[in-house]
């Protein structure tokens, strides 16, 4: 890994990658990915050291890391949300100004279309052929912003609802209420017997 790193000219980079490395286990594709997403996003929202962003991502796979180390957008604060469509995809954005109900994001894709320039790369993308992290980073670094595709987009900003708590009327814990329900999502779940 240390090989990677001397490929790397940026010292800002360098520095993120070794925060991710003890945080993630070690730099994977896809953890790289997501630190070339969020510099990306970085540059097209002008995001700055301070800002609070927020990012969906739409896979559990290693992309979401670099969001939590790096800008401290985590699942616990709801910086980070993950909605699983399997998918190299984000969507960034920053706070929104106050009284505001949508806020400008932008969602970056590893684009199919573009990786497919890259032939070996692209093969490692699509599951039809195994290559060490390493040779996927190089890939990764040489292409840089080249195997993104990105667009801006207006989403709402969520309206913050007062917890309801209620008590399970089967197993007595207590839980937030969405609605009217009396049983709690463990009591409805057949897996738990
Ligand atoms: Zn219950």
């Amino acid at each position: 890994m240390d090989e990677i790193l001397y490929k790397i000219d940026d010292p800002n980079l360098q520095e993120e990658i070794k925060k991710i490395i003890p945080f993630h286990g070690y730099l994977s594709t896809g953890a790289f990915i997501g630190l070339q997403m969020l510099n990306l996003a970085r540059r097209l929202l002008d995001i700055k050291e301070v800002d609070r962003i927020f990012v969906t991502c739409e896979t559990q796979n290693c992309l979401p890391d670099p969001f939590q180390i790096l800008c401290g957008s985590t699942i616990g604060n709801k910086g980070l949300n993950i909605i699983d469509h399997g998918k190299m995809a984000v969507t960034i954005n920053k706070a929104a100004p106050p009284g505001e109900k949508t806020v400008q994001a932008v969602r970056i894709v590893l684009d199919p279309e573009k990786t497919v320039n890259y032939p070996i790369f692209h093969a490692w993308y699509m599951n039809e052929a195994k290559i060490s992290h390493e040779e996927a980073i190089n890939y990764l670094i040489k292409a840089d912003d080249d195997v993104y595709s990105w667009y801006l987009i207006d989403i709402p900003v969520p309206v913050k609802k007062k917890k309801k708590i209620t008590l399970c009327t089967v197993c007595g814990e207590s839980f937030i209420r969405e609605g009217d329900e009396i049983i709690c999502k463990w009591c409805i779940n057949p897996e738990n017997g």
